[in-house]
């Protein structure tokens, strides 16, 4: 398990690495919530998402090694590339073929190879162990890794510097490194804190394996929320029993509550988020998602959205 020093090493690790991002109220979705709603604006972090957190953590803390390699939807393979950049080593980044191209773009913008294998992450995962075991690359997972976990928990350990008084943080989940690390960080401050974890209906790895009791494998599905795609591995070593210990509640949003979210923050409170950042705005707006037992915290995890798709979804009505 990941520890609260774990995670405050990781913070002074990546400090000067990463930006502090900004906490801000949002009147509009207060009003529906029903209480005091504040939107942690890490869309706003460099490389538009908070995987440069555990990406940094992770890569600072390697030994030598031939360049690094992982398997990412997008996100993270990003995160590393700018992490390794800055510590002069190759990256080759590996990616399913469901990938956004303005994801692809970003990571050779970044001086990285964008590898595209396979139709779904599993099978670009299998590539970057192969980098691993052949090539002497360190593979930096997406999420199920203690340094990438701590890494991420330091978005919890800032979320509440900025809201002490904080009663539930609403994390949108994946793999599970955010909300392992987040909720690590946030119940060793504060043991009452609320943490939600909210996915796409549409091939929710994390809440199938939660409901199995070990995970399982789920067909990857297209959804708006592709930041929030692909599996948790058969093999889960950490984020499936953190999330399981850790999660208080889970919600599942259906492609049309994940778009009224995003159109919502553009509109009403002026932030530009990528799908998978949009599921707590869109769970207040479903009516799944209240503030009624004191502030709500809304994780704004990313911002890599090609804005052709964005202008799309704002021009769609529902
Ligand atoms: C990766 C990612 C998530 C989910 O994080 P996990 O650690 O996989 O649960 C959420 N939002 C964005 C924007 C992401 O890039």
């Amino acid at each position: 398990m990941v520890t609260r020093e774990d995670i405050e090493a990781a913070a002074a690790r990546i400090d000067g690495m990463i930006r502090r991002t900004p906490m801000k109220p949002s009147p509009s979705l207060s009003g529906l919530a029903g209480g005091p709603v504040w939107l942690k604006c890490e869309h706003h972090q460099e490389t538009g998402a908070f995987k440069l957190r555990g990406a940094s953590n992770a890569a600072a803390r390697l030994g030598k090694v031939a360049g690094v390699t992982t398997a990412s939807t997008g996100n993270h393979g990003r995160a590393l590339a700018h992490a390794a950049r800055q510590l002069g080593l190759p990256a080759v980044i590996c990616v399913s073929r469901l990938v956004p191209q303005n994801k692809l773009d970003a990571i050779d913008a970044l001086g990285a190879e964008a590898r595209v294998i396979g139709a779904s992450q599993d099978e670009a995962f299998e590539e970057a162990r192969r980098l691993e075991r052949e090539e002497g690359f360190a593979l930096v997972p997406p999420f199920d890794h203690p340094d990438v976990i701590a890494g991420q928990g330091t978005l919890g350990l800032e979320s509440l510097s900025q809201l002490p008084d904080a009663a539930a943080l609403a994390i949108p989940l994946s793999g599970g490194g955010l909300l392992a690390g987040v909720a690590a960080a946030a119940k060793a401050l504060r043991p009452d804190i609320r943490i939600v974890g909210i996915s796409m209906e549409r091939g929710a790895a994390m809440a199938a394996s939660l409901a199995a009791g070990h995970p399982v494998e789920v067909e990857e599905l297209e959804t708006l929320a592709d930041s929030l795609g692909g599996g948790i591995g058969l093999d889960n070593r950490l984020t499936f029993a953190m999330c399981r210990d850790l999660m208080d509640d889970l919600i599942l949003l259906t492609e049309a509550e994940i778009a009224s979210g995003l159109r919502h923050l553009a509109r009403k409170d002026g932030e530009v988020v990528e799908g998978a950042a949009a599921v707590g705005a869109g769970a207040i707006l479903a009516g799944k998602l209240r503030a009624e037992n004191g502030p709500l915290v809304l994780l704004l995890s990313g911002g890599n959205i090609d804005p052709a798709r964005h202008a799309a979804i704002l021009g769609e009505e529902t």
